[in-house]
């Protein structure tokens, strides 16, 4: 089994006693079981990542005093991949940025289009952040991905020069994986009811390429999902 990793917001230098608590700490003794002498890995969700060895539980298990072993700063992604995407509804708006996350989406821009309906809710942000934290985890990647201001296609093509916007009369996906892939990348994503022509039109004007993964009409999360295990696949092969 792979050595469990936790979330701290501030990491301490090696050699240095650390407590976990709260949630995190509860997750480490109840649900993964962790015992005194347990390695565990901390990060912070900025590339911080630490290895940990557990010593005392206290607290019926909400507290865990830890010894850190070794404090490392990992390098960032490439490339950094901004995914900016209409809000699908309920539930699979955290199937999207749960999967999203494991493929290293950096940056989560909610899209607001002319013919979207969902918007976000008061704890939204919270929420997807929370949700986001479980898949680095999960996936083992320690930049927390940033969620921004729900913006337009316009707003987003204009000050990502060179986007790619989904779209099913676009380009083969293989397009985006042509040439030397860039530090940043970003993607927009349209709503159930489509990007409007003036929206694609838009945004090509600013720069931005139509890109498909084929003819079919995908869901919101299937089209993002999909084009970003294209861009992991670019980034693994680039090595
Ligand atoms: N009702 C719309 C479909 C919207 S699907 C229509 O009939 O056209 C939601 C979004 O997913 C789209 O705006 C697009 O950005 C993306 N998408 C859907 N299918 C896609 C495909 N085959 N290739 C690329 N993007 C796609």
């Amino acid at each position: 089994m792979t050595e469990p990793l936790f979330y701290a917001e501030h990491l301490p230098d090696t050699g240095a006693t650390f407590m976990l608590t709260g949630g995190e700490a509860h997750h480490a003794a109840a649900s993964r079981r962790l015992a005194p002498g347990d390695p565990l890995w901390l990060f912070d969700g900025r590339g911080g990542l630490a290895r940990a060895t557990l010593g005392q539980i206290t607290k019926r298990g909400h507290e865990l005093t830890l010894r850190i072993e070794e404090r490392r700063t990992e390098p960032p992604s490439k490339p950094s991949i901004h995914l900016a995407c209409a809000l699908p509804k309920g539930d699979r708006q955290s199937v999207l940025l749960d999967m999203a996350t494991q493929l290293g989406m950096t940056r989560f821009t909610p899209l607001v289009c002319e013919r979207g309906v969902v918007k976000p809710g008061a704890h939204s942000q919270e929420r997807w952040r929370r949700i986001c934290l479980e898949a680095c985890k999960q996936s083992r990647r320690v930049y927390l991905p940033e969620i921004r201001e729900p913006a337009s296609p316009a707003q987003v093509a204009v000050s990502h020069q060179g986007a790619w916007i989904a779209h099913p009369s676009g380009v083969a996906a293989g397009a985006m994986l042509v040439g030397t892939l860039p530090n940043e990348l970003t993607l927009l994503v349209g709503p159930e009811g489509g990007f409007t022509e003036a929206e694609v039109r838009q945004a090509v004007e600013q720069g931005a390429r139509t890109v498909s993964l084929g003819p079919a009409i995908l869901r919101i999360e299937t089209a993002a999902i999909g084009l970003l295990a294209v861009i992991a696949l670019g980034a693994w092969n680039a090595g």
